[in-house]
């Protein structure tokens, strides 16, 4: 048996996304893991219901034993078997916990199969706009998009209803493909000029008008910082009472460029802020994306990280400053694919990550 791999949830970000990472990293390699300090850096640490729900997703996926899976738990092991797919299966914290990052933690699991097979499916329930973590938009246009340009997976993803904190009560439907050859290495170093800058502005439960004020506010902002009239067009949307549970709301904003990249700036929807502060906080997100002239945000740039470190050779990417997020996944993927990664900071604000990955195909 596999010796358990020790690592220290206390690490950089030291959040959820360590574990997420790890439990992803350790169900697909086959490799126990044994974390201490879980979330040491949030409050309160320890294991939330995301979180849980999370793990024992991955462990339905790949047959694991696993301690220490409890609300409020800093110590988890995860001692993985076998995966076999497809998989068909349902995940649901029972909180408004977000199922963007419950497909953040089972989706690596999903990717590989050493013959042919139809896709897996997952159903996820919860929370679909909250913040501190992708919304599903995002999910959706930012983030499966990449995974379909870079590695031509088809992940179909179907919003079956949204989920507002702190109710949750949302659903997400999303067939997972598996590839049996190891994915390309990704190079993604032009950005190419912005071509249009789209969105949309939403609520559910709440008035058609805050939806407007978000998407007017979102426009202002782009305009005063000199976005041509011509290159936006941002909707607001009001969903029926069928599409949402709860009341909520957020807008995503996605800057297209010539070279086929998308740049993302969102914001969340809360009691305390009005739709102007949602909106500016949005166009405020692109546009600071924009100026480094990367080719993915701040938030594509840790999401990215375990695909490029399983991809078979050399991937370039450049992108703004490094987040902590970034910092911290890298340092997990090093450690748990032995993939080897280079930063290459310019002083004029952008980096280039450069990886060389371990072409993993499943045994
Ligand atoms: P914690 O409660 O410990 O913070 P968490 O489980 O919410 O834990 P984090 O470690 O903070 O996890 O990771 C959050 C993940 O969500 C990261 O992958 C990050 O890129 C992503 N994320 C956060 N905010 C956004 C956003 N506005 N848009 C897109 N992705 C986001």
């Amino acid at each position: 048996m596999a010796s358990t791999i020790a690592l220290d949830g206390s690490f950089c970000e030291g959040g959820g996304q360590i574990l997420r990472n790890a439990v992803a990293l350790s169900a697909l390699l086959s490799k126990p893991i044994s974390i201490q300090n879980v979330r040491h850096n949030r409050r309160p640490p320890g294991l939330r219901k995301q979180h849980e729900s999370g793990i024992n997703l991955a462990a339905a996926i790949s047959s694991a034993h696993t301690e220490g899976v409890h609300l409020a738990s800093t110590s988890v092991t995860f001692n993985p078997r076998k995966i076999e797919l497809p998989k068909i299966l349902t995940a649901d914290p029972g909180t408004a916990g977000s199922t963007t990052l419950l497909l953040q933690v089972s989706l690596p699991c999903l990717l590989f199969s050493s013959s042919p097979t139809s896709p897996s499916q997952l159903t996820l329930r919860g929370g679909t706009n909250a913040s501190q973590a992708p919304q599903i938009d995002y999910t959706q246009h930012v983030f499966l998009p990449f995974m379909k340009r870079h590695f031509g997976l088809d992940i179909a993803l179907n919003i079956i209803r949204r989920g507002y904190f702190p109710k949750g009560g949302g659903a997400v439907f999303c067939s997972v493909p598996s590839v049996t050859e190891a994915l390309p290495p990704v190079t993604l170093t032009e950005r190419g000029p912005v071509q249009l800058i789209k969105g949309e502005a939403r609520v559910g439960g709440l008035p058609f008008i805050l939806a407007e004020r978000m998407k007017n506010a979102a426009r202002a902002t782009l305009l005063a910082a000199g976005v041509s009239p011509t290159t936006i067009r941002i909707n607001a949307v009001r969903e029926t009472q069928e599409e949402a549970y709860g009341s909520g709301g957020g807008i995503l904003l996605l800057a297209e460029t010539g070279n086929g990249c998308v740049i993302g700036g969102t914001s969340v929807s809360t009691r305390d802020k009005a739709p102007e502060e949602v909106g500016n906080e949005a166009a405020e997100e692109l546009l600071r994306n924009l100026r480094h002239d990367g080719c993915v945000d701040e938030y594509l740039q840790d999401q990215i990280i375990i695909f490029i470190a399983l991809a078979k050779g050399r991937s370039t990417v450049k992108t703004g400053p490094l987040t902590n997020h970034t910092k911290t996944a890298i340092k997990i993927a090093e450690q748990m694919t032995g993939a080897t990664f280079h930063l290459e900071e310019n002083p004029s604000g952008f980096v280039i990550i450069s990886c060389d990955g371990i072409g993993y195909t499943p045994p």
